[in-house]
This record gives structure tokens, C-alpha cells and sequence, in this order.
């Protein structure tokens, strides 16, 4: 049972578990950075022994011990692993609470307020985009893990209305569901330890988006404790009166208030999941195949490109092995569509037979557009590992390997413009240190207007971790930068926390800005709440 496994501390999910690259995965990453030759300590190195800075007395338990002090001190960004492993933590909370009710946040962000005590959310922990650091020099810092506030609270099975506490896990929310025949469909690749108040308060997406939509689009009402006061938002099909303030919470980073319950809209389990794969034979065929899917309304729950580069590490790692991946690869060469040719995941749940019916739709049009089909078994293993493959970083940064995503969207038109801009800014970035930067990319998320575009890089370690982060902010700069020029959003469905903040005025303009900061004087006064995310103008990758 998940909750039964021990978290490990300075890297993705649980002790004992990882998921080592192939011998040909390492053969790929040799021939495209160089051999590695710095591998990352293991760590996490020892807490430093200094004691927190005394927190007023809280209604909530509180605890100071140093290793839970250290295991809430960061997300699950690249940059927060490396920092635990090495023993770079600039700070510490000083103390981690644990409150039980709603009741007790409300005293928790008083007590904190009137002692000037920072407060940052946590759910999951497993952001990455500095959502739950703590950063040096700021007053004292108390982290409210909402770990007790987990569980279905209600269920009114009429509506298809669950609700949940907001630190409730993915498997806890889907077991709960499961259990009366329901799903929410909500798998981010963080699943195993995300939780439903952190995806409500990042806006996060699953990987079937396409079938069950995004966090908002599940959220039927919900409870925010602010300091400034308690926003209940009761269940609504929906309504007129006026701005929709769920929208005002959603996305909202733990900046405004902690959110305290959340009304969630569920569905009915399918009795079958199914994935499949094919090969597009270009990049602008596979784009096709998607819009023609999407716009005609095809019921498939997620549907992914990965270009061409992206589709060759695939092949090269085996994620695409099937039987008929040679027949098919022979009669790609022979079009001389090889190198252009783009892995294609399409899949979808329900009942057997109208399963069936829908991926025949979708053969039919891939097939339509030249595209070549893989059959079931790249696809069964990719359902079947999906959340196996963040363990794959831990492992690459024990071979001395760096490796990090990064994600957007774009309208339709856009997409290869887009996709081009970011891999040329991604992978020039190291250039002035002499490293290279393979780039690697997939659409998936689609929308009727567009799409996310999703970044994987690989760098070589330094010998030096501190190079090794100034390497990766110099990768997450350039990245930024370039999403600012090609005027797309900061992210998809990572957030803004506190590595995309100094970005955000870009994208929100100084009206928009203003109105953020507005609200978050409204809902926290004197700024206690998760104060560098969000809006901090200051530049925090390095923090
Ligand atoms: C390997 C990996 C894969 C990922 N894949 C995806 C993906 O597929 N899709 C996706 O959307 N994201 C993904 N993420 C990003 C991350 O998992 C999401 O942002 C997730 O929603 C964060 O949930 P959490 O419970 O861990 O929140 P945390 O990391 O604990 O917090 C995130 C932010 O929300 C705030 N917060 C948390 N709980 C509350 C609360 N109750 N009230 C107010 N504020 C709160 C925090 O203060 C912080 O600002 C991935 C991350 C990793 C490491």
C-alpha cells in the first residue's frame, strides 16, 4: 500500500524504488552529451543541527524535528533534489503543522499572522516550480502539511459529487471512488503523491485531460481559509452571478488562503483503459491526425505526439518495442520517413465494446494519414509504467546525468513554431560552457484550439553541484525567456510558484498583475501566505 512505503527524501517517491535507464538509453545519452563523468552524492546529506527559530504557540500540532523540517524544505523540481542530495539547503521551515480541521488552519494562519510568521501550504510536496521552498533570510516559517486533512468526506452518488479533504493522495482520492464504482479520472504523472488540494491550487492536468478535463474543470465547489476569512463556494452545475470566484482560488499557489475541502465531479469507473501506439510519418501528419480527432469529438480520454527526436529515444530505449515495430520501421525506411517519423499514444476507457469501436475510429484516421499502427503492446506498457518514469531522473543523476521538463501550450497554428523556438532556446543554453543540451518534445492535451507542448532536457553534472544548478538555472532562464518571446503561457499545468513569478507580469500585463496583487492583499493582509510565489518580482533560481 502506498501509504505503508517510506518517502524518500531527495528524490522522487519511495525508498527502495527506481527505474534505471536501459544499456541503449545510456548509449543514447552518451552519444548526444558526452560520456557523464561527475555523478551526483546520493545524500539527502544530514540535516544541519542548527534549531528552528521559536514559533508562537499553534492550535495544530507542530513538529520541529530536523528531518521533517528537511523533508518540507523543497518540492521535487531537478534543482531541489540535487540541493537535498548535496547538503545545499539554504533553509529550513522551522517548524512543520499538522492541523486536522478547518477550524484549526483558521487558528494556525491567526496565530502565525499575529506572531509575523510565514505559512506555506503543502500538499503532496511535489512541486516543480519552487511552490513549497523555503528561501533564506525571510522570517521564521511554519509549512502546514495537510496530511490529516485527507479523505472523502461526502458523496452524493444522485449528482456525481465527491468531496475531499485537501490532502487526500491520487491513489487515496481514486480507492475512495473505486469503491463505489467511480473515478475522477485525474492522473498527473505525480499521482502516486499529489494530492487534491495541491492539484486544485496549482491547476494541474492529468494525463487523460482529453476525456475527463482538466482540475477545473472537476471542481464543483470548495472551502478556502484566507487569512482575511473562510470562502465557501457550495456545489453549482453552474451560474451566472457574476466572476466565477472558484476561478480566483484555482491556481492560486497557497498565495490567497489554504484550501480547506474541495467538491470534486466524478464519473463512472470504465470498465477498461486501453492504450495503443502508431507512427505518424511526420510531425505536421500527427498534428493532423490530433486536430481531426479533437474537432470531430472522438471520445478518447489522452492522445500524445512525440516528435522526432523524442520518438527515436523511445525506440532506441524500447517504449515503442512491439512485434510489428521492425515491419513497420523497415516500411518507414523504405519511404525514407524514418528520421521524421512521430510516436503516436491514443487511448481510452469505458465499456469493452465502445472501447473497441473508438480506437477503430482512431486507427482508421491515423491510417488515413499515412500513419503506421504499432498495436497494443507500447501502449499497455506505457498505462502500465506511467508513474515509474519520474524514478528514471534519480537514477540518471546517480550515473551523472542532469535531467528536467518543462511544458506550454500554444494554439494549433503555433505548435511547430513553438516547439522550434523552445528547443533552440533550451538547447543553446549551455553552449558558453561547452555542454550540449538534447531536446526532446511531445504535444499532448489537446484542445479544440490547441495543444501543450511538453520539454524533456538532459545536461552533463558538473564536478561542482553548484555548477550543476547554475547550469540548470541558465536552462530554465533561456526557457522562460523564450516562452515570453513567443508569447505563450508559462506553463501548462506545472504552475508559476516561484520560478516562473518574475516571469508572470509578462503574461498576466500590469492590469492583470495589479489585479493579482489586489486580490492577495484582500485575502492576506500582512502577506504571511506562500509570499515568493506567485507574484514575487525577485528571481528565485538560484534560492
Ligand atoms: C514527477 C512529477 C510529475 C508531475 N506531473 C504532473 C502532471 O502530469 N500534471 C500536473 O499538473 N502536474 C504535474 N507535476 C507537478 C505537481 O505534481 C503538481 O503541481 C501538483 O498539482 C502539486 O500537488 P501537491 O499536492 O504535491 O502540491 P504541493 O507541491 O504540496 O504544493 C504546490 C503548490 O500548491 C500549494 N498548495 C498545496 N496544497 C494547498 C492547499 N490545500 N491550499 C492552498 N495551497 C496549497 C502550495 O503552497 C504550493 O504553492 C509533476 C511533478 C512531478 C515531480
Amino acid at each position: 500500500m502506498a501509504n505503508q512505503r517510506q518517502r524518500r527524501i531527495g528524490g522522487w517517491g519511495f525508498e527502495g524504488e527506481s527505474y534505471p535507464p536501459s544499456r541503449r538509453m545510456i548509449q543514447w545519452l552518451e552519444s548526444a552529451t558526452g560520456p557523464a563523468t561527475h555523478p551526483m552524492p546520493t545524500g539527502p546529506a544530514d540535516p544541519p543541527p542548527a534549531d528552528g527559530r521559536r514559533l508562537p504557540a499553534l492550535t495544530a500540532t507542530v513538529s520541529t524535528d530536523p528531518l521533517d523540517r528537511l523533508a518540507h524544505s523543497r518540492g521535487q523540481g531537478l534543482v531541489d533534489v540535487i540541493r537535498l542530495r548535496c547538503g545545499l539547503v539554504p533553509a529550513l521551515p522551522d517548524g512543520v503543522c499538522r492541523p486536522t480541521d478547518s477550524d484549526e488552519v483558521a487558528a494556525v494562519l491567526a496565530q502565525c499572522g499575529a506572531a509575523g510568521v510565514r505559512v506555506i501550504p503543502w500538499g503532496g510536496g511535489t512541486s516543480v516550480t519552487g511552490g513549497v521552498n523555503v528561501i533564506a533570510g525571510d522570517t521564521a516559517v511554519c509549512t502546514m502539511d495537510l496530511e490529516r486533512m485527507a479523505g472523502m468526506t461526502d458523496l452524493d452518488e444522485v449528482s456525481g459529487l465527491a468531496t475531499f479533504g485537501p490532502g487526500t493522495t491520487g491513489p487515496a482520492t481514486e480507492a475512495a471512488l473505486n469503491a463505489h464504482g467511480l473515478t475522477l479520472g485525474h492522473f498527473p504523472q505525480s499521482w502516486e503523491l499529489s494530492t487534491v488540494g495541491g492539484w486544485v491550487a496549482t491547476r494541474s492536468s492529468g494525463q487523460e485531460s482529453l476525456g475527463y478535463g482538466r482540475i477545473e474543470d472537476m471542481v464543483a465547489g470548495l472551502e478556502m481559509v484566507a487569512p482575511s476569512g473562510v470562502l465557501q463556494l457550495p456545489a453549482r452545475p453552474a451560474s451566472a452571478a457574476g466572476p466565477d470566484l472558484r476561478h480566483l482560488v484555482l491556481g492560486s499557489e497557497g498565495r490567497f488562503g489554504v484550501i480547506t475541502s474541495t467538491v470534486l465531479r466524478v464519473r463512472r469507473r470504465p470498465t477498461v483503459t486501453r492504450v495503443e501506439a502508431a507512427l505518424a510519418p511526420s510531425l505536421e501528419d500527427g498534428l493532423s491526425v490530433i486536430r481531426d480527432l479533437v474537432t470531430r469529438g472522438v471520445p478518447l480520454t489522452m492522445i500524445r505526439l512525440s516528435d522526432a527526436p523524442e520518438t527515436q529515444v523511445a525506440m532506441a530505449v524500447g517504449l515503442a518495442d512491439s512485434p510489428v515495430a521492425p515491419l513497420v520501421m523497415k516500411f518507414l525506411e523504405l519511404r525514407g520517413l524514418v528520421d521524421e517519423s512521430c510516436l503516436l499514444l491514443y487511448g481510452t476507457g469505458g465499456e469493452r465494446d465502445d472501447v473497441s469501436e473508438i480506437l477503430q475510429i482512431a486507427r482508421a484516421t491515423i491510417r488515413e494519414r499515412r500513419g503506421a499502427i504499432l498495436g497494443k503492446r507500447p501502449g499497455a506498457k506505457w498505462l502500465h509504467e506511467r508513474f515509474r518514469h519520474p524514478y528514471l531522473r534519480e537514477s540518471l543523476l546517480d550515473l551523472g546525468w542532469a535531467t528536467d521538463t518543462m511544458e506550454t501550450s500554444a494554439p494549433w497554428s503555433q505548435v511547430p513554431t513553438v516547439r522550434e523556438g523552445i528547443r533552440n532556446a533550451i538547447a543553446g543554453a549551455l553552449t558558453d560552457v561547452g555542454e550540449t543540451v538534447p531536446v526532446l518534445c511531445h504535444v499532448s492535451h489537446p484542445y479544440r484550439d490547441g495543444a501543450s507542448l511538453y520539454f524533456t532536457f538532459f545536461y552533463r553534472c558538473a564536478a561542482d553541484p553548484d555548477e550543476t544548478i547554475h547550469r540548470w538555472s541558465a536552462v530554465k532562464r533561456a526557457a522562460n525567456e523564450g516562452l515570453i518571446e513567443l508569447g505563450v503561457t508559462l506553463s501548462h499545468h506545472h504552475g508559476v510558484g516561484q520560478w516562473h513569478a518574475p516571469w508572470l507580469h509578462h503574461e498576466t500585463g500590469a492590469t492583470g498583475h495589479r489585479i493579482l496583487t489586489g486580490l492577495a492583499e484582500s485575502a492576506d493582509p500582512t502577506g504571511i501566505l506562500n509570499p515568493h510565489v506567485l507574484l514575487d518580482a525577485d528571481d528565485h533560481l538560484e534560492s
